[in-house]
């Protein structure tokens, strides 16, 4: 993130790549000005959240004309460094892993994969959706400062002592797609999605709470 910005609250930060996926689809389809209660409906965030968000990129929107798409752009653009791509290092080349390799990230996103380790020697050596697969013996090795973010598709049992290596290696951020809790320090970044978990508060909002309008 740039640092001449003015801080933006960290739920805001999250929200910033919906906006600008969708803000992005609106320009290219030669839209100048979008309204909040328009961009709400797209993003399924409430207005009054999109309102707030906005002011932090300096946007106010105007009664009657919305929010100006090339101004909102060019925030995100710098904001989200888009001319910078992150590069990512992902670890477990299993069918989820697998699955992130050939979709990677690079066709409207600023982020990369470069490489990916596993300890199956069926699959070290082998490219993955162009994406080079070392073995895990290989980490100090391969992995360099300039790969500041890791995504861990292992075995939940693989994940805290893969994740240490990866700590002492200096990364700053992990996505965590296993179910483990993982302990880090306070300077590194965990972002954990579990998969399942998410299904069943689903499946569980579902069954409580039908329709939610
Ligand atoms: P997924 O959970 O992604 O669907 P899967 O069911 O095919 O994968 P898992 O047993 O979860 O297989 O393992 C995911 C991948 O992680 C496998 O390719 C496995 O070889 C690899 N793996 C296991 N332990 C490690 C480790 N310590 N470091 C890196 N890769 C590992």
């Amino acid at each position: 993130m740039s640092n001449e910005q003015p801080k933006i609250p960290q739920a805001t930060a999250k929200r910033l790549p919906l906006y600008y996926r969708f803000l992005k689809n609106l320009h290219a389809s030669g839209k100048q000005r979008v309204s909040s209660a328009e961009l709400s409906e797209a993003v399924k965030v409430d207005p009054a959240t999109i309102r707030r968000d906005f002011s932090y990129f300096g946007a106010l929107g105007k009664k009657g004309y919305g929010y100006n798409v090339n101004y909102l752009l060019s925030f995100f653009r710098r904001t989200l460094e888009e001319d910078e791509v992150t590069e990512v290092a992902l670890f477990g080349v299993g069918n989820l892993g697998t699955a992130f390799l050939n979709y990677n990230f690079s066709k409207n996103n600023n982020t990369k994969i470069v490489m990916a380790f596993d300890v199956d020697e069926r699959k070290v050596g082998t490219t993955v959706g162009g994406v080079p697969v070392y073995h895990l013996d290989e980490l100090e090795e391969r992995l360099h400062e300039n790969i500041p973010v890791a995504i861990l598709t292992v075995p939940a049992a693989a994940a805290q002592a893969l994740t240490d290596r990866l700590v002492a290696q200096g990364i700053k951020g992990i996505l965590n797609f296993t179910p483990a809790r993982l302990n880090v320090p306070n300077h590194i970044r965990v972002h954990h999605i579990d998969l399942a978990i998410e299904l069943q508060s689903l499946v569980y909002f579902l069954k409580n709470y039908p329709s939610p309008s």
